[in-house]
């Protein structure tokens, strides 16, 4: 049915024993979390407290999700963010019974929630897509790259335990259809048979997809929308190698009003045209640039961000940074940077 190999009858045993004598349990993702990583959480959550025995659970975040991905984060009841409250998402995770991590193959990626998560007691469970994940840490390890999203993983195994998606409880089912969506981009990419079996269940099981849809996709404030457009306008370049960039500095932040998770999507805009077969989006914070990379099949957008931009991830869609003076002087030096890079990479 699935093609989930690493989901087992042993491991979904060792995974209900586990959970049994929880009491309280900690769900963690990565920093700057997306759809995935939110909707991940809060599913995990809600079939934690909902199906299985009442748990009492708390979902810790490095970061705070943005305004767009509100939807979301709204069906978590219980929500701690480390870089706000680092006292307590500590105390949550080092208390907890039993800890979850999910969306994140390597827990240098909980940033500020790593040491906590090493230093916890309770056992440990991964939960992922990526390739390469850091099993040591894990009592558990549910890994498997043929899959679209970390939501669509935790729907075989949650499904696996109740039975199908009309058991699942309505948030918990919400929630896998928003991290599925946001990381297949609304089914452009990463779908496999199994994602539209996913999703097919859960519209059979009464998710409202209209709903989630127009609050992933269509609940913007104005200002990105003329973001985007100064971007595209103004920003874009594009190499002799068929490579695509963008930079969003502060400045340009400031001038639109950014808000956080405000130009999720933009890197895919430039693969649109037919000569593009790779894209950059660097964004400026204060000790770093951020870096999203996007790629068509046969380009690869994880070479580029592991060997320039200290990051990883999927075949044609990774992430990394440049921090600030380590790897660049500024935001000046970013043209050099990255023209370099994509010669290196493209050329
Ligand atoms: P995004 O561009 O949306 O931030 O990230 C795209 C993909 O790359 C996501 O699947 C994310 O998990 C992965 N990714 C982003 N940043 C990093 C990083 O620093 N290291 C690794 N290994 N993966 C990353
Ligand atoms: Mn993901």
């Amino acid at each position: 049915m699935t093609k989930a190999v690493c989901i087992t009858d042993e491991k979904l045993a060792s995974l209900k024993g586990l959970i049994d004598p929880a009491e309280n349990i900690a769900v963690i993702s990565h920093m700057n979390p997306d759809g995935d990583a939110v909707g991940a959480c809060a599913a995990m959550s809600s079939f934690l407290r909902e199906y299985l025995g009442k748990k009492d659970v708390t979902v810790v975040l490095p970061d705070a999700p943005g305004e767009p991905l509100s939807f979301v984060t709204s069906l978590i009841p219980k929500l701690m963010v480390g870089r706000r409250d680092p006292e307590a998402a500590a105390k949550a995770i080092e208390s907890a019974g039993a800890v979850f991590v999910v969306d994140l193959n390597r827990l240098e990626r909980t940033s500020v929630l790593e040491q906590a998560v090493r230093l916890a007691a309770a056992p440990k469970v991964l939960i992922d897509h990526h390739p390469g994940p850091e099993e040591e840490p894990f009592s558990l390890v549910f890994s498997e790259v043929n899959v679209s999203s970390a939501c669509e993983l935790i729907y075989h195994i949650l499904t696996r335990i109740c039975g199908g998606a009309a058991k699942l409880p309505a948030d918990c089912a919400t929630a896998l259809m928003c991290g599925m969506t946001t990381d297949t981009n609304n089914f452009a990419n990463s779908v496999f048979p199994s994602t539209l079996r996913m999703a097919s269940e859960l519209l059979e099981a009464g998710v409202d997809r209209d709903a989630i849809v127009l609050n992933l996709f269509n609940s913007y404030r104005t200002n990105r929308i003329r973001l985007m457009g100064h971007m595209l306008d103004k920003c874009l370049r594009i190499t002799p190698e068929g490579a695509a960039w963008m930079l969003l500095t502060k400045e340009i932040k400031q001038m639109f009003d950014f808000h956080d998770g405000e130009s999720e999507g933009f890197v895919n805009i430039p693969l649109a045209s037919k000569e593009i077969r790779l894209s950059i989006l660097l964004t400026e914070e204060d000790d770093r640039i951020r870096v999203s990379v996007r790629s068509k099949k046969g380009t690869s957008a994880r070479e580029i961000a592991g060997r320039f931009f200290n990051g990883g991830g999927h075949e044609n869609a990774s992430g990394g940074r440049l921090m600030i003076p380590a790897d660049i002087p500024g935001v000046s030096a970013v043209e050099a940077y990255v023209e370099n890079a994509i010669k290196q990479c493209l050329g």
